[in-house]
């Protein structure tokens, strides 16, 4: 058992506050990737203060067990990758060099020369349970880098591991590239084009009119949904296919391909003082202004324009090797 925080120290820093300041150094301390030091100090708290931080808790001790039972190898100036010491004579072949691989492929095609560093963890086989947020594998920005976090049983198949890859690692590149500025649904947009998750069943569905085309606002609001409510898996299921579908439609309808992606996330990063106040004050968001930028047009017009090709079966598909139909 840990022992009790003196929260003498941390009350002067963020006033009189008890458990909830000793909480904002667990958080802080995540931030900072530290998160050994995140996990020993969150364990005289419990929960955190009155519950909340819960999930914050999970994902906090899930990087820091598999810390303390990983080595780290670096690839190059930017990438780290965190593996655990476990024997699984399960494991696909040559995983640390196919991390390298895919990070290169998504840089390379999204127009990225990474300056950020990039630490990808491989979470223990412990932390392939219902209970951990992101079990899929995530990307969460920290101070100073970029860290994804892949679940162990990605790595039993080659195909698997490469689509977590793509997708988590395109969030790092997209991340560095926007400056972390752009909203889910376009973030997810390229990850899951990347990724090439679009599925066929989705597009006949929007074609029959069976499930509903979001507008931008709604499709945000969709990756939002209370995940604890019984139709959240519908809704977060049609709002990465819709957000794929637009990738796809980017990506197809451009000779730049992927590439143009990436320049529609830069276009969030490379605006002057003039039009960062312009859109604080016209209420236009950057997604609008960024699309408009690359595209020739805005968020509207644009999910109008990808609608438009699913119902008349012009949306350009990639190569049918990486469409699924889940
Ligand atoms: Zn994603």
């Amino acid at each position: 058992m840990a022992q009790p925080t003196d929260w003498t120290r941390l009350n002067r820093r963020y006033g009189n506050a008890g458990s909830d300041a000793s909480w904002a150094k667990v958080r802080e301390l995540y931030e900072d990737d530290k998160v050994v030091e995140a996990w020993q100090a969150a364990q005289s708290l419990g929960t955190g203060s009155r519950g909340w931080g819960l999930v914050t808790l999970r994902m906090v001790e899930a990087e820091a067990v598999s810390r303390l039972a990983s080595e780290q190898v670096s690839f190059g100036s930017t990438l780290t990758v965190e593996f655990p010491r476990v024997d699984d004579p399960e494991l696909a072949p040559g995983i640390g060099g196919m991390i390298r691989e895919v990070w290169q492929e998504v840089c390379l095609e999204l127009g990225l020369t990474p300056e950020l560093p990039v630490v990808v963890t491989v979470l223990l086989p412990n932390f392939d349970a219902q209970w951990v947020p992101g079990r899929h594998g995530y990307c969460i920005g920290k101070n100073g880098l970029t860290k994804v976090c892949i679940p162990w049983r990605s790595l039993r198949r080659s195909d698997d591991l490469r689509a977590v890859l793509l997708h988590e690692l395109a969030h790092a590149a997209t991340r560095e590239l926007s400056h972390d500025l752009m909203p889910t649904w376009l973030n997810e947009a390229i990850a899951t084009e990347m990724e090439g998750s679009l599925s066929r069943q989705y597009l006949m569905q929007v074609r029959t009119g069976r499930v509903s085309w979001m507008s931008p606002g709604e499709l945000e609001g969709a990756f939002e949904v209370d995940r604890r409510d019984v139709h959240a898996d519908q809704w977060v299921h049609l709002a990465y296919q819709q957000s794929a579908a637009i990738g796809r439609w980017i990506s197809g309808s451009s000779s730049l391909g992927r590439r143009k992606l990436g320049d529609v996330a830069k276009a969030f990063a490379n605006n002057s003082t003039w039009t960062e106040l312009k859109l604080r004050v016209t209420g236009q968001t950057h997604a609008d202004e960024a699309l408009r930028e690359i595209l020739g047009f805005g968020e509207k017009e644009l999910f109008d324009r990808v609608r438009h090709s699913i119902e008349t079966r012009t949306l350009p598909m990639p190569i049918p090797a990486s469409i699924t139909e889940s």
